[in-house]
This record gives C-alpha cells, structure tokens and sequence, in this order.
C-alpha cells in the first residue's frame, strides 16, 4: 500500500528555475531545504511568487538575494 521508492526520482520541477528536484517533503527523512532557513517574510514572499517547493540551489541563493525583500537570512 505505502510504495516508497527506494531512490527519489526528480519528480518535480523548480519554479524558479525550472530545473528538475526532488522535494523530499513527502519522505520519511527531512527534505534538504529544511536546512536552509528563511524568515516568515521571505517565506511569504515566495509564497505569493512560486506555487510549490523550489529547488535547494535557489533557495540558497534567496538567501543571499539582492532584493533585500526576498534576503531571509
Ligand atoms: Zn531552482
């Protein structure tokens, strides 16, 4: 019933971007974005942006964003 693949394909696709992740927000283990840290503010202002997860490589760099509206850590 519970089908876990072993290996995560790169099921999804970064809005931002638009290259291929895997949002591991589903998994068992902590997806990797649950390392980078970004405030409610930054947060929000994605969240208005992006519908969905984007890829760890941009939210990395959100964190080190020029537009200090999108800057959340
Ligand atoms: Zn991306």
């Amino acid at each position: 019933m519970n089908d876990v693949a072993p290996t995560p394909a790169a099921t999804d696709r970064c809005p931002r971007c638009a290259g291929s992740f895997h949002c591991g927000m589903a998994d068992a283990e902590p997806c990797a974005c649950t390392t980078v840290v970004l405030d409610a503010a930054t947060q929000a202002a994605l969240r208005e942006r992006y519908t969905g997860c984007l890829c760890l490589r941009c939210l990395k760099e959100l964190c080190s964003a020029p537009d200090p509206s999108l800057r959340g850590c």
